[in-house]
């Protein structure tokens, strides 16, 4: 368990169901995860120099999503496209914590990012731990080396008859190391960095084995996300794909049959 985490996780958002939102934010992550009055987010969006989607599209959607605070905020790796748009989200709302895997402690983004939030707390995340509010369960790991967006955090969310995963934007060696230490069947999959073909690869899909995959991009991004290869993979894995990029935000609920969309 993680050490007071459970304890930081306040009630907060009164509505008794629980859902997973994957936020559209264009190019980036936001997702957002609730059960039982609790409010978690998996990255909040990115910003350059240019234009900062967290301000832009994660607040305004977050709003409509009837957000009033924030339990946990989860980050990924330090990629711009995560953590940018945190500033603007933690400008809105109070955060409870915000947690990380350790191998990105002392990371030159993530310290900068400290000292423009001084008054978070963090959180310094191991591989194996896990964390529960309402009936959801969800469980951490992450490969120890590589680069960043190798060592990305790996989520699996259990509710009630229901399994997702997340990575973030691992490359197909995390999930190769992924599948190696665990099961991660799930009928509800996050595809790996937006779509890009260094992500999804047969072992990963072999070992999920989704009904439903959603792609987080933004229309027309630079990248070409998500790649005709990861297409073509999940279209012969029988994977039924969202995209933020043309269906915009996409909610999933759990049953007793796994999660389900919810909004179409
Ligand atoms: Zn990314």
């Amino acid at each position: 368990m993680l050490g007071g985490l459970v304890l930081a996780i306040a009630l907060s958002w009164q509505s008794s169901y629980a859902r997973i939102v994957f936020v559209r934010v264009g190019q980036g992550d936001c997702t957002l995860i609730q059960d039982g009055g609790t409010t978690v987010l998996i990255d909040a969006a990115g910003a350059d120099e240019f234009v900062d989607l967290g301000q832009r599209l994660a607040v305004p959607e977050l709003r409509r999503l009837g957000v009033t605070r924030l339990d946990m905020v989860l980050l990924t790796h330090p990629d711009a496209d995560h953590i940018g748009g945190l500033a603007a989200v933690a400008g809105r709302w109070s955060i409870g914590c915000i947690g990380i895997p350790a191998r990105f402690r002392g990371h030159p983004a993530i310290e900068a990012l400290q000292k423009s939030l001084p008054g978070c707390r963090w959180m310094w995340i191991e591989s194996g731990e896990t964390t529960k509010f309402g009936s959801t369960k969800m469980s951490f790991d992450y490969m120890p080396s590589g680069r960043d967006n190798a060592g990305s955090l790996a989520c699996l969310v259990e509710m009630p008859g229901s399994r997702a995963v997340l990575t973030g934007d691992g490359i197909s060696d995390t999930e190769v190391w992924l599948a190696s230490r665990h099961e991660w069947s799930a009928e509800l999959m996050k595809v790996g960095h937006h779509g890009s073909s260094t992500s999804t690869s047969p072992t990963w899909l072999a070992e999920v084995k989704p009904a439903f995959a959603v792609i987080s991009c933004g229309r027309g991004n630079p990248y070409g996300h998500p790649t005709a290869s990861v297409m073509d993979r999940l279209a012969a894995a029988g994977a039924k794909v969202f995209r933020t990029d043309r269906d915009g935000t996409v909610i999933f609920a759990p049953t007793a049959h796994g999660f389900q969309p919810v909004n179409r």
